[in-house]
């Protein structure tokens, strides 16, 4: 399948995904019973995920969504902009990030911190996708549902250059 200037061969299929999916939100049920997380969604990349493992959910549960950009193309730049801030009031609450996928984890770093100096009750990530030999911060992915190699990835939410994120399975970039 090509994008662009560039050839994908698809890796995860939807049902592999989606299962995937299902079993975090289970251990987030458990964790998060008789409690009312914020989930809070980073867009653009994570909103496929964030509605799929928001249906999974029984437990009572808000959501909101942030954005950050960090991305030009298929590598990262270094510089972890914000481009939409937080309105919600988030003292006191368990704040749950939704995130598409942790790289230099540099992005989320920057998002604990922010969210910490507001002084929430807690705060844990969920990542759809985690590359571990890529991190560059001390980062604790506490639930995460795919660990992937270092490989660019598209589809589920994720693009490549703008494209890509509407297609239902994961592709990993032909080197
Ligand atoms: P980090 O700050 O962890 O380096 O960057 C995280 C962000 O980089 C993700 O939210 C995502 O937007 C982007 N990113 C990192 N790796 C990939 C990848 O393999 N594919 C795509 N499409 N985006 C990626």
């Amino acid at each position: 399948m090509r994008i662009h200037d560039r050839e994908f061969v698809k890796t995860i299929p939807n049902e592999e995904i989606n299962e995937g999916i299902r079993r975090v939100a289970e251990q987030i049920n458990k964790d998060y019973a008789g409690r009312c997380p914020l989930l809070l969604g980073v867009l653009n990349g994570a909103f496929m995920f964030a509605a799929e493992l928001m249906r999974n959910l029984e437990i009572e549960c808000e959501i909101s969504f942030v954005k950050f950009s960090s991305y030009n193309g298929t590598d990262s730049t270094g510089n972890v902009r914000e481009v939409i801030g937080l309105t919600e009031q988030i003292t006191g609450r368990d704040i749950i990030i939704i995130e598409d996928i942790v790289d230099t984890g540099l992005t989320m770093q920057k998002m604990i911190t922010s969210l910490s100096a507001k002084n929430p009750a807690s705060v844990a990530i969920a990542s759809l996708f985690v590359k571990p030999a890529r991190l560059q911060a001390p980062v604790e992915v506490k639930y995460s549902v795919f660990t992937i190699p270092d490989r660019f990835i598209v589809g589920y939410g994720l693009d490549y250059d703008g494209l890509g994120r509407n297609l239902p399975d994961v592709y990993d970039v032909v080197e």
